[in-house]
């Protein structure tokens, strides 16, 4: 189980980030395993974001971990990253 996962990771190369408004779905951000794609809603506020993108990362690298698990490690992450001063770039 473990070495089949890892090896699915290998073949699968980074995802795709893009912005898009989410309203509709209402969620912060969603994972797209099929497309490979994170979409990250705009306008969140600079500690949400690095929350959202690690979530929808940890989706990507974890597709067997249940959204309590993706929330506690992803929360874990985001708080760690925040404290050691680490924020987005804006390159737009
Ligand atoms: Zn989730």
């Amino acid at each position: 189980m473990q070495k089949k996962q890892q090896s699915d990771l290998k073949k699968k190369s980074e995802p795709t980030v893009v912005e898009r408004r989410l309203g509709k779905h209402n969620a912060d951000g969603l994972y797209w395993e099929q497309q490979n794609v994170i979409e990250i809603h705009p306008d969140l506020d600079a500690k949400n974001e690095i929350y959202v993108t690690c979530h929808e990362y940890n989706h990507y690298l974890h597709p067997d971990w249940t959204e309590k698990q993706v929330i506690k490690y992803s929360t874990k992450m985001a708080k760690f990253l925040w404290k050691q001063g680490y924020r987005k770039v804006k390159n737009k």
